[in-house]
Order: structure tokens, then sequence, then C-alpha cells
């Protein structure tokens, strides 16, 4: 059942402290997707939450929803958008600037990537502060595009992103929390 699947992925997650500034857990995936039935549970269960919102393309955000957003979209027969750090897409691009705790970011994706009425799902690995999901839906949204789930292997809920995902309209789905 889902609590037996939250458990198991849980166990594969790497917690390293102090990374990569001190008084952050670091939650590594990395030790997840090197076992192989991790990485198929993982996909297996962000399918339907996904699936269920009847969506044409996902969307992962560089770099470890590439990984996660890739596989589910081969599994979903659905194509694969992805969000980029600045300057990294060769082709003509839209981008959205977004403040971090210190200074801001930004990120981009191809300007012809997306179609009026595309339905987009966006995929991480982890949503802590919610900064970079928010920033990722209204850059889609900007295009015409809809999004109407994001969708997350990890889920900092002290941190209040998935709230702040929420209050945007986007249906927010994660298969498991660290306090
Ligand atoms: P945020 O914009 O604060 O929701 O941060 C989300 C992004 O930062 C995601 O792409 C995560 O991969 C990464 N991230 C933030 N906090 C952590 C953490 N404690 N462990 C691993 N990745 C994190």
């Amino acid at each position: 059942d889902d609590a037996m699947t939250a458990q198991t992925l849980r166990a594969l997650i790497r917690t390293i402290p102090d990374y990569p500034k001190p008084g952050i857990q670091f939650r590594d995936i990395t030790t997840l997707i090197r076992d192989p039935a991790g990485f198929r549970l993982a996909i297996e269960m962000l399918k339907p939450a996904v699936a269920r919102h009847g969506v044409s393309l996902i969307a992962g955000i560089e770099a470890r929803g590439f990984i996660f957003g890739a596989a589910l979209a081969q599994e979903l027969g659905l194509g694969f958008v992805p969000i980029r750090k600045k300057d990294k897409l060769p082709g003509r691009t839209v981008g959205i600037n977004y403040a971090l705790e210190y200074g801001s970011d930004r990120i981009e994706i191809h300007a012809d990537a997306l179609a009026a009425g595309d339905r987009v799902a966006i995929i991480d690995d982890l949503i802590a502060t919610g900064g970079t999901a928010v920033a990722a839906t209204r850059l889609l949204r900007s295009t015409g595009a809809e999004v109407p789930v994001a969708a997350f292997v990890v889920d900092l809920p002290a941190l209040g992103g998935a709230a702040l995902l929420h209050a945007e309209s986007v249906d927010v789905f994660s298969l498991l929390a660290f306090e």
C-alpha cells in the first residue's frame, strides 16, 4: 500500500547533513535511482497522480527533475520539456526571474516548446520553499499552457512550498515528506 511504498522510498533516500551549507539536511535521491526497484517504484507511484489530470506534456526542472520527469514521460507516452537554468538552452527562450534566500535566479524554456492548449505537469525531485516550482508554474502559464499538477518525490512541508504552490491553483502531489 501507499504507506509501505513511502517507507520503501524513504529508506532509499540518503540524508547528507550540512550540504550545501551548515544547517541544511540534503535529501539525496541518487541512492534511490541507483536502486532499480526503488526507481521503478517512484515512477509507478507518480504515474497515476499525474495521469489523472490528462496532461499532454511533462516538464522537468533542472537537474534532478529531468531524471524523474523523463522516466515518467516515457511511462505515460508523453513528450518532455526541460526547464533549465539561465543560458543553457540553445534556441530562443522565455524565462522568469525568481528570488532566492540570497539573490535571485532564472529559469527558462524554449519559446516554441509549448502551445496554447497544452496541459503540462511539473516534475522535480523535491519541493522546499516552493520558489522554484511557483516560478516554473508562472513561466509555463505565461505561454498560454495550463499547469494543473506538480509532482515531487519529496516534500519538506515545514518550508511551506506545497501550500504556496497549491495557492497558485496547482494540485500538488508528493510521495513522501521529511519534517
Ligand atoms: P525550493 O525552490 O526552495 O522549493 O527548492 C527546490 C529545489 O532545490 C529543488 O530543485 C530541490 O532539488 C532543491 N532542494 C532544496 N532543498 C533541498 C534539500 N533539503 N535536499 C535536496 N534538495 C533540495
